[in-house]
């Protein structure tokens, strides 16, 4: 059998093989059109070889000619899928170049039906069989037709685009498919043109074999999709492999988790989420996310969520909030929540980790009271160290209140009572039995226990020196102590609990008072001072004792620390806590002179809410 016939035949049999493969694959996945577009690469590719073997066996001009004319149909078929391909397989080549060169290979289609014999001559004289490779082989003579012009333009012009189409491809770094695909294509291409030229102009005597370089545009476009499909699939295991680790990872995770869709459907539960919830996995799986947010929360969930995937990153959900679940028996689970974002081919996904802090909720309420439980004995112990001067405080109302109440008795003894008098004398009672009164309502407030959570109200400070200054009187009048006072006009009210800055401040003068007795000071004076400073109020205690040495400047605030044969060394501890709690801060300095100054400073109402 010839050669010739069975090695264009394999070049047809190998391109229309790979036609129908890739035909099969698109046919299973529509949208790859990049396998349709090879198919129909491979299938032209085969025609045209398939034309080709017939040129070498024309035995006729009339024949040659005719077979001629219909193989610039597939050659159209060909340049436009190979153009397609290209633009949207590598994303590359420029597109006025793409539509040129659709556009004159359809002018060269149209040319090629509108004169005889074809583009390429203008008349074919003969056919002559010219020896090759041991058989014999037909050629054609005659006088090439200048349209063939327009042939060597689209396939220069082709040319170009895919060397456009190469550059891009490799400088955007992807050299494999810019070499295997750009690269093999403008080669191919080149030899092409080149032998098309040759040929029709009669340089060298050689049948058409462009079929072979066709053939070598395929089999590289073929190797690349292959290449793909190879690495699809390893990327696809890896991912199933990265898939089930994640999974494993999840379920393991001591927190519950769960991966949320962009619908809001629970796509993903581990073991944790089952405990947390009490849900089984089933029950959640393909179920909005809304089951597990307490009734009360919903609407306001809702929108979180839709603000969330707008702007996902990975973040805490709720800052400063309290966070709390719904349990399937309807009770609720304090609880804290971060949430990462997944990006999918399937749209958005969320990957909540929740963490039940009931535990914590509950250390950290033991806690509250025991610091409540402290800030109140110290008070007691402080108020306690008062107890003589409020006594006298007391007994100096309640002792006129007798004298005057037995002076009424007096006059009312007589006939001619004087009702002036006794008026005189009932008005004096009033207002005595008043001054102990408010020393006792005082008192009452201090010593009061109080629910653990702290009283939220706005409290001018201002009125807070006021009052611990009276509670204080008697005391600073028998200690000997002079009270000044230099406070800021209109200062902003603070959020907090009015008892316990009273605590603090008691505290504070008392400590000073103490450190001037200690001190030996020859003029015992406290300054009082309140301002506004920085957004904040600030208010400072300064006495004329021996002041803090420089080591103790902090240690002073730790509990049990004492200097004092007495003390217990928690005054100033539960002054931190309570200015902490106030999200406030409390710190000493020694004067210049002599003595100490204690400051607080506290955030006033509207430069940020108390937790
Ligand atoms: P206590 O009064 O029972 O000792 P505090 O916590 O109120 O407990 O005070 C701790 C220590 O801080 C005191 O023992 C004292 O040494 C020091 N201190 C407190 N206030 C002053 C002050 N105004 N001047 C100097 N030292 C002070």
């Amino acid at each position: 059998m010839s050669w010739i016939t069975i090695v264009w035949s394999i070049n047809v049999g190998a391109c229309l093989t790979l036609a129908t493969m890739y035909l099969a694959v698109w046919c299973r996945e529509r949208q790859s059109f990049v396998h349709l577009l090879f198919s129909c690469i491979a299938a032209s590719a085969a025609l045209i070889a398939a034309y080709e073997l017939q040129l070498i066996r024309a035995d006729t001009p009339e024949a040659y000619g005719a077979i001629l004319r219909w193989r610039p149909l597939s050659t159209w078929v060909l340049v436009l899928s190979l153009v397609a391909f290209t633009r949207l397989y590598l994303r590359a080549g420029r597109s006025w170049m793409a539509l040129s060169a659709c556009g004159l290979q359809t002018l060269t289609v149209i040319v090629n039906f509108v004169f005889t014999p074809n583009l390429y001559y203008g008349e074919i004289t003969a056919v002559r069989q010219i020896p090759w490779g041991g058989e014999t082989a037909s050629i054609p003579l005659g006088t090439p037709s200048p349209w063939s012009l327009l042939n060597q333009a689209t396939l220069l012009l082709l040319l170009a685009f895919f060397v456009d189409a190469t550059i891009t491809v490799w400088r955007r770094g992807d050299r494999e498919r810019a070499l295997i695909v750009g690269g093999t294509t403008t080669f191919f291409g080149a030899i092409v043109a080149a032998q098309f030229a040759l040929v029709i102009l009669g340089i060298i005597e050689v049948p058409f074999f462009a079929s072979f370089a066709y053939l070598g545009i395929v089999v590289a476009l073929g190797y690349q999709l292959c290449n793909d499909a190879v690495r699809a699939a390893d990327l696809a295991s890896e991912l199933q492999v990265g898939e089930e680790r994640f999974r494993r990872v999840v379920e393991a995770a001591p927190s519950a988790m769960i991966m949320v869709n962009h619908e809001g459907q629970i796509t993903l539960a581990n073991l944790q989420a089952e405990k947390t919830f009490g849900y089984s996995r089933e029950e959640l799986l393909g179920r909005p996310i809304e089951m597990l947010v307490p009734e009360r929360l919903r609407s306001g969930y809702r929108d979180f969520r839709h603000d969330y995937l707008c702007h996902p990153q990975a973040r805490p959900m709720g800052a400063e909030q309290e966070l709390f679940g719904q349990r399937k028996d309807g009770s609720e689970v304090p609880v804290e929540i971060g949430l990462s974002p997944i990006h999918t081919s399937n749209g958005p996904l969320v990957l909540a980790s929740i963490v039940d802090i009931t535990q914590r909720k509950l250390a950290e309420l033991e806690a509250a009271r025991q610091h409540h439980d402290l800030a109140h004995l110290a008070r007691v112990s402080t108020v306690g160290e008062l107890s003589n001067s409020l006594a006298h405080e007391l007994t100096h109302p309640i002792t006129a209140i007798l004298s005057n109440a037995q002076a009424a008795q007096r006059f009312l003894a007589h006939d001619d009572v004087d009702l002036d008098e006794v008026r005189d004398i009932l008005n004096d009672i009033v207002t005595q039995d008043q001054r102990a009164g408010e020393v006792i309502h005082r008192l009452r407030l201090l010593l009061r226990k109080g629910e653990p959570q702290a009283q939220c109200d706005d409290v001018d400070l201002n009125e807070v020196i006021r009052d611990v200054v009276k509670l204080m009187r008697s005391d600073l009048i028998n200690r000997n102590v002079t009270v000044d006072t230099d406070l800021a006009q209109n200062l902003p009210a603070v959020t907090g609990d009015r008892v316990q800055l009273q605590q603090v401040l008691l505290n504070l003068m008392v400590n000073g008072c103490e450190a001037m007795a200690d001190h030996y000071s020859s003029e015992c004076r406290l300054l009082i001072a309140s301002q506004l400073q920085n957004g904040a109020v600030r208010v400072s205690v300064t006495d004329r004792g021996g002041g803090i040495p420089e080591k103790n400047m902090e240690q002073v605030f730790e509990r049990f620390f004492t200097t004092k044969k007495e003390g217990m060394g928690l005054g100033l501890s539960v002054c931190r806590t309570i200015i902490d709690a106030h999200r406030g801060k409390i710190w000493a300095t020694n004067n210049v002179g002599s003595g100490a100054t204690f400051h607080f400073r506290l955030p006033f109402v509207g430069v940020g809410k108390r937790q």
